[in-house]
């Protein structure tokens, strides 16, 4: 790219056209990648952790690109907030967890769909709108769906934030806070927001069966969340041991690779027979 020097020449600087060109296909490929179907909903379960009954499970979006193979959520979502193009993919997942939420619906199953938001969706005024729009056309309720947002994405702009977590509660959506304990004054948006769950970030949770601080921890964010009338998840949960002490310590509900790693939707059921057998 073309840059102007102090002196007032004009100079060319090969970094900046590397960078911003490939930000510039990245974002193409991202749009391209939509119209060609390269996005898939990986779906982990979420379990009462003293019965083991599957309560729901938590989408993750996953992309198959057509020559770099299997990309994770961390190595697109960061870039697809940054560009907007957020909105698309939060469309796209909000679509395919309400087609999957019927699915279930249609088999007798009544269970939770947890939908990740991040920073741009809770500025964009038009989600409620497109939201319930999506809701109708699949025939499923509010109700069935939990949608988990970060602390630090009500941050940016805490007063929209804050109406648009409003005027989706107010549809009967449940909210829940992720990765809590990570953000800042959290404390804070716990009292003003509309939530329903808070979910411990499984930096506490993984190693609680070795630290002695990480269990301190996590005992007192359940408690905290027990006192705010908030029902508490544990993310993280990697062996049994953990599990057993979440029980405990009177933790609800988990998630986890003991139980399940995310897996691809349409394997959802048959991992649920065997689950259940
Ligand atoms: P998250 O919402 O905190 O999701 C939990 C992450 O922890 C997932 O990683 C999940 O696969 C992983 N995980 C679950 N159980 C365990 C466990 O027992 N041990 C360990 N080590 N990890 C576990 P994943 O799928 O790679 O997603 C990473 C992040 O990407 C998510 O973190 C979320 O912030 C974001 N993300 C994923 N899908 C979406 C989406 O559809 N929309 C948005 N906005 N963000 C998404
Ligand atoms: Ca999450
Ligand atoms: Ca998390
Ligand atoms: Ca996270």
């Amino acid at each position: 790219a073309a840059k102007q020097r102090k002196d007032g020449a004009v100079v060319y600087d090969p970094e900046i056209d590397q960078g911003s060109q490939q930000s510039l296909s990245l974002l193409s490929e991202l749009r391209r990648a939509i119209d060609r179907d390269e996005f898939r909903l990986h779906v982990q379960p979420k379990l009462m952790l003293a019965s083991g009954k599957v309560v729901g499970v938590e989408a993750l979006v996953r992309w198959v690109h057509p020559e770099r193979g299997f990309i994770g959520p961390d190595d697109f979502i960061p870039f697809a907030e940054k560009t907007g193009f957020i909105r698309t993919l939060t469309r796209w997942v909000l679509e395919q967890s309400a087609a999957l939420c019927a699915e279930l619906n249609a088999r007798g199953l009544d269970l939770k769909l947890s939908v990740n938001l991040s920073t741009r969706d809770l500025l964009d005024l038009e989600l409620p709108g497109k939201f319930a729009d999506i809701l109708m056309r699949h025939q499923v309720r509010s109700s069935s769906f939990c949608l988990e947002i970060t602390e630090s994405s009500i941050m940016d702009d805490p007063v929209r934030a804050q109406q648009t977590l409003e005027r989706l509660h107010a549809m009967g959506v449940e909210l829940s806070i992720d990765d809590f304990g990570t953000g800042y004054s959290s404390l804070a948006y716990l009292k003003r927001l509309p939530v329903d769950e808070l979910k411990i970030d499984k930096s506490f949770v993984q190693n609680m069966a070795r630290d002695a601080d990480d269990r301190k921890i996590v005992r007192s964010t359940i408690d905290l969340g027990h006192n705010m009338g908030l029902r508490v998840v544990a993310e993280g949960i990697e062996n049994v041991e953990v599990w057993h002490l979440l029980v405990a310590m009177g933790c609800e509900q988990g998630q986890g690779y003991f139980m399940s790693r995310p897996m691809p939707s349409d394997q959802f059921l048959d991992w649920l027979q065997r689950w259940q057998a």
